[in-house]
């Protein structure tokens, strides 16, 4: 067998293994659309969640990843509450994202950082501290735009009150154990994405 067509084959094939646990979530999927109708996002998806899961059960994992339809969802559980088939939709939207993060896509590559930095910050403090959050995010973005852009935002929400001045205190926190466990559980289940190569 020529060997490109062996290589395009063979990544095809893992691609499908990344999306086969999705697939058994929505493989009763009959295409009505109420998703699409219920989800307060899906103006805003370049895909609709009705195609999403037409695309996760045909195997189309490269137009899935091309997508910000999963980054978009933010967990709602409408359209899980109203799919007549009773399917872990919102599930699935979080299942996708893991596997865009593990591959580390570079298309979702400040999403990604955004939920790292949020993450990183809530283990430090045990909760979340927004200027302490943001400052690691701009670091980790590397541009110099990305503050720029999060600017009227942050001066409107520190006039409201809503933003901590100041770095704040790290404090001995109990959560080091339960992100340990999410961590190693990780480790098993997204080691084969990334194996997979970066999209
Ligand atoms: S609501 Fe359920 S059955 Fe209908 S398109 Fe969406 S996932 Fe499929
Ligand atoms: S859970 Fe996500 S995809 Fe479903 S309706 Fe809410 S935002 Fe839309």
């Amino acid at each position: 067998m020529n060997l490109q067509i062996a290589t395009a084959s063979s990544a095809s094939e893992n691609g499908n293994n990344a999306l086969d646990k999705i697939g058994s979530m929505v493989r009763a999927c009959i295409q009505c659309g109420t998703c699409t109708g219920s989800c307060p996002n899906a103006l805003e998806m370049d895909m609709t969640p009705r195609k999403m899961w037409r695309l996760v059960n045909l195997g189309r994992l490269a137009e899935i990843m091309a997508s910000r339809t999963f980054i978009l969802c933010s967990d709602c559980y409408t359209c899980t509450l109203r799919c007549p088939r009773g399917l872990p939709l919102t599930d699935a939207m979080e299942a996708l994202k893991g596997i865009a993060f593990a591959r580390r896509e570079r298309r979702h590559r400040s999403s990604r950082l955004f939920y790292e930095k949020f993450m990183q910050t809530v283990r430090r403090h045990g909760r979340i501290r927004e200027m302490a959050f943001m400052t690691r995010y701009f670091t980790a973005m590397k541009s110099p735009t990305v503050p720029l852009r999060f600017a009227p935002l942050g001066i409107k929400l520190m006039g409201k009150g809503k933003v901590e001045i100041g770095l704040g205190k790290t404090v001995a926190t109990p959560l080091d154990a339960l992100f340990e466990k999410v961590a190693d559980l990780e480790r098993t289940t997204c080691a084969p994405l990334e194996n997979e190569g970066h999209g």
